[in-house]
């Protein structure tokens, strides 16, 4: 018999599951609301032209070689992206007291953040994580040892932010605790605090002395607009926080196989810097030795090449407003229908996902009998709309819950 005969079976993830009953799914008008990948109007991954025309470019360079990246991943690909998140003039970033690496993605940063703050952060501190927040924050700071637990974030009787909630959450976490904040396009809700919300958050946080651990998976897919979305990262920055911020570059960059990330350290003194920078580093060489090179040779060929880099905002901007366009023409179609219940939410919340409010029971019904694919919280990725399937996604809503 087997030495692992007892392992227990894991539960198969939820997100990826749906994936795989829609696929297997024959009937011909269904529609998969579940996944966290962008589609063009015709359901389609879309490689944004600018990712193909540096693509190009690397792969032609008679220099190019395949060999291995430093630990701490490509030097220009850190530089541009702590340029991104923080702004180029940030003074911070001259007052040399930002460190980053480069990571596997998001998901990566936000790994490596965590196994930093288990080595290095006061033992025994929790974690904190907006309720509900992307289902693998929590799996990901367990791994690593640490207790997670939620702040209050959503309310569904406004489908909007509790922010007195959450602000009483913070309050009462002990001091000195981890308080994970999603930069902008909260995932799963699509609801954001405003930025005087953000203000009486950072007050909360600075008199309790919590350490903020923002994750950016959205910067420019959620408003359209890189420096807006980057805000509240910004603000806190500015305010004199000590934080680490996590970005990805699957959603805004369309390089989700890929693998880009970067995990940015703002410390409060220079002398800090190099020492976080070769604890990074050691940590990092244990675990993957160093990141991927294809995905962030495109990101840095971009960020750091002007003309590129305009165009990839005009290649985020058709992302972002088609999925404005879509949040409106749901809306459109719920009021026409004079579908049961307030709708304005679906054009108030900003991201790629937002909260339908439709209960578990609505959700099943709506994969039953239309074959409309969605999580059982009742999220949806706007991404799955299309010009061609938004009007049947309405009436479905429309029917399951009256
Ligand atoms: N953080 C949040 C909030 C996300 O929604 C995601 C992706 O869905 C990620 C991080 C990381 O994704 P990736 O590892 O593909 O960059």
């Amino acid at each position: 018999p087997s030495t692992f005969q007892d392992v227990p079976r894991a539960p198969p993830d939820v997100i990826f599951n749906l994936t795989a009953t829609y696929k297997a799914d024959t009937f011909e008008k269904k529609v998969n609301l579940g996944v966290g990948a962008y589609r063009d109007d015709n359901g389609k991954p879309w490689v944004l032209p600018v990712v193909k025309k540096a693509e190009r470019e690397i792969i032609n360079d008679p220099e190019l070689d395949h060999e291995y990246l430093p630990i701490t991943g490509l030097p220009s690909f850190k530089e541009a992206s702590i340029k991104l998140i923080l702004g180029a003039d940030n003074p911070a970033i001259k007052e040399k007291r930002v460190v980053a690496a480069q990571t596997i993605s998001g998901t990566g940063a936000n790994h490596l953040g965590a196994l930093f703050l288990s080595r290095f952060y006061r033992k025994g501190s929790i974690v904190y994580v907006s309720n509900p927040t992307w289902a693998n924050h929590k799996p990901i700071f367990n791994n690593v040892g640490f207790e997670t637990r939620d702040y209050a974030y959503y309310d569904p009787k406004t489908i909007g932010l509790d922010i007195g909630g959450m602000l009483d959450s913070l309050e009462n976490a002990p001091e000195g605790s981890i308080i994970l904040l999603h930069a902008c396009a909260h995932n799963p809700t699509g609801v954001d605090p405003t930025q005087e919300q953000w203000k009486a958050i950072a007050d909360v946080m600075e008199k309790k002395k919590h350490f903020p651990f923002f994750d950016c998976a959205y910067q420019g897919f959620a408003s359209g607009d890189l420096d807006r979305d980057a805000w509240a990262v910004r603000y806190f920055v500015e305010r004199g926080f000590e934080l680490l911020v996590c970005q990805s570059y699957a959603k805004n960059f369309g390089l989700y196989g890929q693998r880009a990330g970067c995990l940015t350290f703002v410390l409060r003194d220079s002398e800090t810097a190099p020492k976080v920078d070769s604890q990074l580093a050691k940590l990092q060489r244990a675990e993957i030795s160093n990141p991927p090179a294809h995905g962030a040779r495109i990101v840095s060929l971009v960020l750091n090449d002007p003309a590129l880099f305009e165009e990839w905002v005009e290649n985020l901007k058709t992302m972002s407003f088609r999925i404005q366009e879509m949040r409106r023409r749901l809306y459109v179609n719920l009021t026409e229908l004079d579908t049961p219940g307030t709708w304005n939410h679906i054009t108030d919340q900003i991201g790629m996902f937002s909260f339908t409010g439709l209960k578990p029971h609505q959700v099943k019904l709506i994969k039953e009998k239309y074959h409309v694919y969605l999580t059982d919280n009742g999220r949806i990725s706007m991404a799955g709309l299309s010009s061609k399937n938004v009007e049947y996604f309405a009436k479905a809503v429309d029917d399951v819950v009256r």
